[in-house]
C-alpha cells in the first residue's frame, strides 16, 4: 500500500447469511498462534488453487478446489481459511471503511458485501464446515482423516461473493471493479493457523506463495488486469472467460473496467500492461513502471514472471500492491502517480517475491520499498529527485510524530515491531513502518556502506524468493555478511534509537 497522504483537509486513514452446518466433529483442535506468527516459512510445495468464477451484477458465483501439500511437522485435522469480504458485512466488528472515510468511500451511500460458503467437500464427501473466527472471518473446514507431513489434502468450496459499492481493494467504484482478497485463503500454518482480522490500518494480510489456475468468466464488455498470465479466452455470446495462471504467486487479485484502455511494453521479457481511463499522460505512467521493473530488477535481482500489470482505479490509499498487479488511484496529480507506481512496483520484491506477516510486521516491507523509491531516483537522476531530499522530508516527518505525540499523549511509542491494531492512528503507523522504516535502511546504509548493503540486500532477495520472513532474516542476512549490525537493529526495532 502507498503511504497515506493528505487529501481535502486531512490526514486520511488509508486503507449475509451463511449456512452452518453443525454437527459433532471429533478431531484434534488446531490452536490458532496466539504466541504470533512469526515463523521463517520455507515452502517445499506449494498449495495449488483452481478457481472458475464468474462475476455478474455485483456478484461473484465461484468454486475453489485448494490443494494443500502439508509441509509442517505436524498432523492436521482441519483447514481454516480467511474469508476477507466478510469485512464488509453490514455488522462487521473489523472494518476496512472507518467511520469516518465513509462518505468518501460508499459514493453512493452505505452499502454492504459479504462472503457465503454453501458447500464444502474433501475427499469426494461433504464436509461439515463453519465459519466462526473474531467476526465471521474464518472458515473452518474438519478433514475426514488426519493428513501428515509430506501428505497431500483437496477440498472444494463453493462460495458466493457480493461486493460492495465501496472503493476499496475490494468493491466496485464508480468506473472499475476491484477484486482483491476475495476468495478463501488458506490461514498461514506457522504454529497453528494464523487467523487474520481486517484492520483499517495497514494491510492486514499474511499469505503464503501458491501456485494459482483461475477461469474468470465476465461480460466481454470488460477489460481485465489480474495477477496472472492469460492462457486461454473463450468467447460465449457476450461473455468471455479467461484462463489466467499465476506460480508462485501470494495472491491472485483482478481490477476490470468497461472503460479501460490499454498500452502494453516489453522490459527484459517482461510484458508490461498499463490499464487507464483516466491518466492525461499514460505513457509517461507506462514508462516509469517499465523502468522500476528495470531498476529494481537489476539492484536486487530479476522480476522472476512474466507480466506485470498497473491499473488505474480508484483505490483509497493512493495504490495497492497484488502479485503482478499494481492498483494506481485516479485521482492522483502526476508528481504522485509517477512516485506511487515506483512505490507499488517495488513491493513486486518486498512483499509479493520476499513475503512477510503484514499484520505483525508491516514495516519490513513497506520500510523497504519505501526505501526502494528513494534508490530509484537515485538510479534513473533524469527523474530529477535527490535521495537527501527524501531523507530530509522523512526525518521531518518522524520528528514531528515524535513531537506531536509526545505533546499529546506526554508519550510516544518508537517501536516498529508491532501488530496493526496496537497501532493508535494511521498516523503514527505511516511514521513508523514508512518513515522510521526508510530512514533504518538509509543508516544501515550509511553505517555498512555500500557494496555490503546492495550485496545484502541481492542476499535477502534471492535467499528468500517465494518465502514469507521475519525481520530477524533481514538482520541475519547483513551478519553473515560479516556486518555487526545485531545491535543496530535491536535498538531500531525496539525503539531506543535517537535520530
Ligand atoms: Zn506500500
Amino acid at each position: 500500500m502507498f503511504k497515506n497522504r493528505i487529501k481535502k483537509g486531512g490526514l486520511f486513514k488509508t486503507a449475509a447469511a451463511f449456512i452452518v452446518m453443525v454437527t459433532v466433529v471429533i478431531f484434534v483442535s488446531v490452536t490458532g498462534c496466539a504466541g504470533g506468527c512469526s515463523g521463517k516459512k520455507p515452502k517445499t510445495n506449494f498449495t495449488e488453487y483452481k478457481i472458475e468464477a464468474e462475476y455478474d451484477g455485483g456478484f461473484i458465483t465461484a468454486t475453489e478446489t485448494v490443494s494443500f501439500f502439508n509441509d509442517t511437522e505436524e498432523g492436521i485435522n482441519e483447514l481454516k481459511f480467511n474469508l476477507y469480504p466478510n469485512a464488509f458485512r453490514k455488522d462487521a466488528k473489523y472494518t476496512p471503511v472507518t467511520v469516518e472515510q465513509r462518505p468518501l468511500c460508499y459514493y453512493k451511500g452505505l452499502s454492504y458485501g459479504y462472503i457465503s460458503v454453501f458447500a464444502v467437500f474433501t475427499g469426494g464427501e461433504e464436509a461439515d464446515f463453519s465459519v466462526e473466527g473474531k467476526d465471521e472471518n474464518i472458515l473452518i473446514v474438519p478433514l475426514f482423516n488426519t493428513v501428515f507431513p509430506s501428505e497431500t489434502v483437496e477440498v472444494t468450496i463453493n462460495f458466493k461473493v457480493k461486493l460492495a459499492e465501496v472503493v476499496a481493494r475490494t468493491g466496485i467504484t464508480e468506473k472499475t471493479v476491484n477484486i482483491a482478497n476475495w476468495y478463501p485463503v488458506l490461514c498461514v500454518y506457522d504454529n497453528g493457523f494464523c487467523e487474520c482480522e481486517y484492520y483499517s490500518t495497514g494491510d492486514p494480510f499474511y499469505s503464503e506463495c501458491a501456485d494459482y489456475e483461475v477461469y474468470f468468466t465476465v461480460k466481454n464488455t470488460y477489460a481485465v488486469a489480474s495477477s496472472g498470465v492469460t492462457v486461454s479466452s473463450e468467447y460465449d455470446h457476450d461473455k468471455i472467460t479467461y484462463g489466467f495462471k499465476a506460480q508462485k504467486a501470494r495472491d491472485f487479485a483482478i481490477v476490470m473496467s468497461e472503460e479501460f484502455d490499454c498500452l502494453t511494453e516489453t522490459e527484459s521479457g517482461v510484458e508490461i500492461n498499463y490499464y487507464f481511463y483516466k491518466d492525461a499522460s499514460p505513457e509517461k505512467t507506462l514508462k516509469t513502471a517499465k523502468a522500476a521493473i528495470k531498476t529494481f530488477s537489476e539492484l536486487f535481482g530479476k522480476y522472476p514472471y512474466k507480466k506485470y500489470d498497473v491499473a488505474e482505479t480508484q483505490i483509497f490509499a493512493g495504490g495497492m500492491e497484488y502479485p503482478c498487479l499494481s492498483m494506481i488511484d485516479d485521482n492522483l496529480t502526476e508528481e504522485e502517480r509517477e512516485e506511487v507506481v515506483i512505490h507499488e512496483t517495488a513491493h513486486q520484491w518486498w512483499y509479493s517475491v520476499v513475503g512477510n506477516d503484514e499484520i505483525s510486521y508491516g514495516f519490513l516491507d513497506e520500510g523497504l520499498t519505501e526505501y526502494s523509491v528513494i534508490l530509484f531516483y537515485e538510479k534513473n537522476p533524469s527523474y530529477n529527485k535527490s535521495r537527501t531530499d527524501f531523507i530530509k522530508k522523512a526525518m521531518k516527518s518522524y520528528s514531528s510524530y515524535c513531537t506531536v505525540y509526545d505533546k499529546l499523549y506526554g508519550k510516544k511509542d518508537t517501536s516498529m515491531i508491532r501488530k496493526l491494531p496496537e497501532f493508535s492512528s494511521d498516523y503514527e503507523y505511516v511514521n513508523i513502518a514508512y518513515m522510521k522504516g526508510a530512514l533504518m535502511h538509509e543508516y544501515l546504509r550509511n553505517t555498512v556502506g555500500e557494496e555490503k548493503f546492495f550485496k545484502g540486500l541481492r542476499k535477502y532477495y534471492s535467499d528468500n524468493m517465494y518465502k514469507t520472513v521475519t525481520p530477524y532474516d533481514y538482520v541475519s542476512v547483513y551478519e553473515s555478511l560479516g556486518c555487526r549490525v545485531e545491535n543496530f537493529f535491536e535498538s531500531w526495532f525496539d525503539g531506543d534509537v535517537i535520530l
